[in-house]
């Protein structure tokens, strides 16, 4: 059984303050253990709210990172920093890194990797824009950035990660994809692990789904068979919209 994974991508948003806060009535809202969840603040607030989670089952990410251990690249941020801040998973490939600062599949790849060498667990993100859903080039779209991704992966490693699944005209858009459309390319994720690296792998990769998940519509999501968490954007801003996805998700 794959345990579910609700994460929140606070994005670009949240002082240390406001994140400090957060985490603080997040705590102790009662949260429920079987769902794992994970809370991703942008790096400034990654060390204070990795202090006040110590002992806590919430779990923390980085939303991005550079593939070398160190070096003359300014402005970026290292695996190993992440590692030493108690960061257990990273963001990687998220579509507006992609669409922004020109993160290619090749990118994604090196960083993938880097990732699973100092021991973080990446999540990979992938989806199709408007346009390629329009063309009928979903499912290609997909493909290519899932098969790029993995791309020179062990069995054993591509086991251990998570996939999100964020078509990007449902990010931030109050579209959501309905349960069946996300089903149906969360499936397919499944399939290509499994046709790549054996049913063992592709049935311990856990695929979220992300785009404007909120309360309402969490429970036909979760309830989908490949659909194994959330990625959250702007519901995992208010303590009530994240408890209450996590709470819908049970
Ligand atoms: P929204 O939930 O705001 O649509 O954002 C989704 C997302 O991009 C999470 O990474």
């Amino acid at each position: 059984m794959r345990q579910l994974i609700i994460a929140g991508n606070w994005k670009m948003h949240k002082t240390v303050a406001e994140a400090l806060s957060f985490v603080q009535e997040l705590q102790s809202s009662g949260l429920d253990s079987r769902v794992e969840v994970v809370v991703c603040p942008a790096f400034t607030a990654l060390a204070p709210v990795a202090e006040a989670l110590k002992g806590s089952a919430i779990r923390l990410a980085a939303q991005n990172m550079h593939w070398e251990a160190q070096g003359a690249f300014t402005g970026e941020i290292s695996p190993l920093m992440l590692k030493e801040l108690g960061c257990k998973y990273v963001i990687l490939g998220h579509s507006e890194r992609r669409q922004y600062d020109g993160e290619t599949d090749e990118k994604v790849n090196r960083k993938v990797k880097a990732a699973l060498e100092h021991s973080l667990i990446p999540i990979i993100c992938v989806g199709e824009t408007l346009e390629q859903r329009e063309a009928g080039k979903t499912a290609v779209t997909v493909e290519t950035q899932t098969r790029a991704a993995l791309s020179g992966l062990t069995t054993e490693q591509v086991a251990g990660l998570v996939f999100a699944y964020e078509p990007v005209w449902a990010i931030g858009t109050g579209k959501t994809a309905s349960d069946q459309d996300a089903q149906q390319v969360n499936g397919l994720i499944r399939e290509i692990i499994a046709g790549a690296y054996g049913a063992e792998a592709a049935d311990a990769v856990r695929i979220q789904y992300g785009g404007s998940v909120k309360p309402a519509n969490t429970r036909g999501l979760m309830s989908q068979p490949d659909i194994d968490g959330a990625l959250v954007g702007g519901a995992s801003l208010k303590v009530e919209d994240f408890a209450g996805i996590i709470s819908e998700a049970q």
